[in-house]
């Protein structure tokens, strides 16, 4: 399948080349014909599966043929860094067919509220926004839905779980009755059905399931605070077994700065990121493809992409931002049905993270005891974590571990 299957306007065709997509992901060949129907729609898929442009673009297609142009879509995010993203790609897809879009969301000072305000007055296709800031918005008038024709609730679970049922309620009775209405969730707990049932009208389905990391893959995590993580990795690289090792850092600045406090002790290291000189990486590469270099430091650019055969070990060392990117990364290892080990640390604020994680593989990672000498960990409870913030536990010598789910078998 190609994106011509879909018919879409010339300009839109366009922007999309432009962005370098040129094969629809599964999702998007499954759900762009139900939206350009103009069916509702439950999607089930993950960040990473190419959902945005999923709904975007039969959204923006239609909208691009419209013979006028009024507000149109409205997209509800539960994050303002996911309304900038979906705006972001909103301006490339349209670029072309100049389809205008604006991402409304709360923390910003009172200019960017007045930008907001006029910008809706001049006149846009799409309101990207989070809930409070649209609420707020509402209630003072400045919107006119008369005309909306497609309503989006993307990561409605993440939108639940952060106490928004309310508010998306009383944002959808502002909204015209007849309309489509389109949900994307990363799982699909009771309480999404429940929604669903009120706010859709004979939804089409559909479920892209998440890809479950190899078989021979051995996965532990380690429940600490971010003052062990350092201590706790030394202890495991003492372990020679691990010949070929690829750490993995949320940031380039800690990808450096653990490489700079690695180096010590431990020589055969090097740090890889984008600051480095083209021929660097690829020297780097080589020598870790060889077997020169046992360590290599970095962020997500290493996840996708790299086959280098015989890694022994992958640490994440900061929680990986999703479950496709916890995937890609310990996906590393056990290439070629090699044996591997993936070990995650898991800091107070990633606890609610990689919880999602286990929930859509479906299974708990083991959490491994922390050395005495290092100190007691923090409790395991993602749930009490998110809402209480810290929380200590008995942690010393002894698994700090306390779920309800079942362990892999
Ligand atoms: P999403 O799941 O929407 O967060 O998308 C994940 C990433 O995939 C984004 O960086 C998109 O720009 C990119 N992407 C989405 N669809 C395609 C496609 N058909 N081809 C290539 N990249 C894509």
């Amino acid at each position: 399948m190609t994106f011509d299957d879909f018919n879409f306007d010339a300009s839109l065709v366009e922007g999309l080349y432009s962005m370098g997509y040129k094969t629809p992901t599964p999702i998007q060949a499954q759900a762009i014909p139900v939206i350009l129907e103009n069916k509702d729609l439950i999607a089930c898929a993950q960040t990473g599966t190419g959902k945005t442009a999923a709904y975007l673009l039969p959204i923006i297609d239609h909208i691009v043929r419209a013979p006028n142009r009024h507000l149109n879509a409205l997209i509800i995010a539960p994050t303002r860094e996911l309304v900038l993203q979906i705006d972001q790609q909103i301006d490339g897809m349209g670029y072309f067919c100049s389809v205008g879009s604006i991402a409304i969301y709360g923390g910003n000072d009172g200019m960017t509220w007045e930008k907001q305000k006029h910008a809706l007055r001049e006149g846009v296709d799409i309101i990207c926004a989070t809930p409070g800031r649209l609420i707020a918005l509402l209630q003072n008038g400045d919107i006119n839905f008369e005309h909306l024709q497609h309503l989006v609730l993307d990561e409605a679970d993440r939108m639940l779980d952060m106490g928004f049922f309310d508010d998306i309620t009383t944002i959808i009775n502002y909204l015209p009755k007849e309309r489509q209405t389109i949900m994307f969730s990363a799982t699909m707990p009771s309480k999404i059905r429940l929604l669903a049932n009120k706010i859709t009208k004979n939804p089409e389905q559909i479920n892209i399931a998440i890809s479950k990391p190899a078989a021979g893959i051995v996965q532990q995590a380690y429940v600490v605070h971010d003052s062990q993580k350092e201590g706790i990795l030394r202890m495991i690289l003492k372990n020679e077994d691990y010949q070929s090792v690829i750490i993995f850092c949320s940031t380039k600045d800690n990808v450096k700065l653990l490489e700079k406090n690695l180096r010590r002790e431990e020589k055969s290291i090097k740090a890889f990121h984008s600051d480095l000189e083209q021929a660097e990486r690829e020297e780097i590469m080589r020598d870790f493809k060889g077997k020169k270099l046992r360590i290599l430091i970095g962020t997500d650019i290493l996840s996708r992409g790299i086959d280098v055969d015989g890694i022994s070990l992958v640490i994440n060392y900061d929680a990986p931002p999703d479950p496709e990117d916890y995937i890609h990364r310990i996906g590393r290892t056990a290439r070629a049905s090699k044996a591997g080990v993936a070990i995650t640390f898991i800091n107070l604020r990633d606890q609610m993270k990689f919880s999602r994680i286990e929930d859509l593989m479906g299974y708990e990672v083991i959490k491994m005891p922390i050395p005495e000498e290092l100190g007691q960990g923090p409790v395991y409870d993602p749930e009490a974590n998110k809402k209480e913030g810290f929380k200590r536990g008995p942690t010393k010598g002894k698994s700090n571990y306390k779920g309800k789910r079942k362990s892999r078998p």
